[in-house]
């Protein structure tokens, strides 16, 4: 019997534990959703076994026939979907995507802007054990004290280091990027606009967020984050030159053989999030973000310290500013743990604290939206993580049965079957 509950109990069990895990918290990591379950069963297939090296019509591998027609089928609804005129579905992981839209628009050695990490920007933007700050020259910018991308600084940076790339795009800021003045700072110094949206494309998707398809030369994203399918990246672009090299960026710049199983499920989630009903939860993401944040502006929450970053949101997330706070990120995080909200812990600009503490926590919509959760919902769960993240003692006890009454109103995944019964 070669079934992994019989082969591997012990690999089965955790893989239970987790979609209990799954079940029964409520997960609030921005970055994280609930791929759908079509999604789950295309990346459970014998496509894993495809070597596909090339792409469709151009494989070096034989035997390519069916895979072809999956990965075209994907190509063609990902430029639906964003109305773009090329795109590429291979990159494995967002950061790939990210070495291979460098790799097409640059070489190593030159200078790249941007947003700094602890400004929000992510490690493939420039941090410099990352593969990015140790290739190129980069040049950070920032957010100002109200916590908005400095534009005057990405002007003046751009016009001073006369950059090849200029990055706009983020893992933890709150509000929109104007893109159109990011292109016109890197028409004016002749460099590429390259839109890293990774985070808020299921915004874009649904057309509750500017795209910025018009704007950049490439964009690249996730398809696990608000996009909510599997884990993976692709690339966009509108730009025929550039679209040649991503091309040869991905294969044979940056990877070998393609994950057509995941590409199988990047169709179907593509196909989901072309539904109306996509574009409804992409609502109630961000009228969920917006609840939260209201709810962490209230007085109660300002006399325990806390703060929201930017004063507000645009988008699927929020950033809680502790550094007024008894609380650090870390406590914080342990402590939304403990209530059985999963969230995690972020520096935020100027943070006294060290980078494994920090005075920050991420907090986002989009998985609680795929669950079901609308307005009403949100207002609960924003209510306790106000009373969560009080100082002093806190009833952590009612806290989690108030978010537990939430995780069973909305069931996850509930025919999903389990390995051991
Ligand atoms: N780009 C941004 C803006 C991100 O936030 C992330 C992940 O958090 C990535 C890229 C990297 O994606 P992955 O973790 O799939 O490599």
């Amino acid at each position: 019997n070669q079934h992994l509950s019989a082969f591997d109990p012990e690999i089965a069990r955790l893989l239970d534990a987790e979609l209990t895990r799954q079940q029964t918290t409520l997960e609030m990591i921005a970055s994280e959703n609930f791929a759908p379950v079509a999604a789950l069963e295309a990346m459970g297939t014998v496509l894993t076994n495809k070597y596909a090296e090339g792409y469709p019509g151009k494989r070096y591998y034989g035997g390519c026939e069916v895979v072809d027609q999956v990965e075209t089928i994907a190509i063609e609804r990902l430029k639906q979907l964003f109305d773009a005129q090329f795109a590429n579905v291979q990159p494995h992981s967002g950061a790939t995507a990210n070495a291979a839209a460098y790799h097409a628009i640059a070489q190593a050695g030159d200078t790249v802007l941007g947003l700094d990490l602890a400004n929000g920007g992510h490690l493939t933007h420039g941090m410099k054990l990352n593969f990015s700050g140790r290739l190129y020259n980069v040049v950070p910018y920032h957010v100002d004290d109200d916590g908005i991308v400095d534009m005057e600084e990405v002007a003046s940076l751009a016009r001073e280091h006369r950059p090849t790339v200029i990055l706009a795009g983020w893992s933890a800021y709150p509000r929109h990027l104007d893109f159109a003045a990011f292109r016109a700072i890197a028409d004016e110094v002749g460099a590429k606009l390259f839109v890293d949206m990774a985070h808020f494309a299921g915004l874009v998707a649904a057309g509750l967020h500017p795209s910025p398809l018009p704007h950049a030369h490439i964009v690249t994203t996730t398809t696990h984050k608000t996009l909510g399918g599997p884990r993976g990246g692709a690339i966009l672009t509108n730009d025929e030159e550039v679209a040649k090299k991503m091309r040869s960026a991905v294969f044979p710049g940056q990877q070998g053989g393609p994950l057509e199983h995941v590409i199988a499920a990047k169709a179907v989630a593509f196909k989901m999030a072309l539904e109306p009903e996509f574009t409804e939860r992409q609502q109630r993401t961000l009228d969920g973000a917006r609840i939260l944040a209201e709810r962490l502006l209230a007085d109660d929450a300002k006399e325990a310290g806390v703060q929201v970053l930017s004063g507000g949101t645009d988008v699927h997330l929020v950033l809680v500013d502790l550094r007024n706070s008894e609380l650090d990120g870390q406590q914080a995080e342990n402590r939304l743990d403990e209530v059985g909200i999963t969230v995690n812990r972020n520096a935020v600009p100027n943070d006294p604290r060290p980078p494994m503490v920090t005075s920050g926590v991420r907090i986002g919509t989009p998985a609680l939206a795929t669950r079901g959760f609308g307005p009403d919902e949100f207002a609960e769960v924003a209510d306790i993580i106000a009373e969560a993240l009080k100082p002093g003692d806190v009833d952590v006890e009612s806290l989690r049965k108030r978010a537990t009454v939430l995780a069973e109103r909305f069931p996850l995944y509930p025919d999903l079957p389990r390995f051991m019964s």
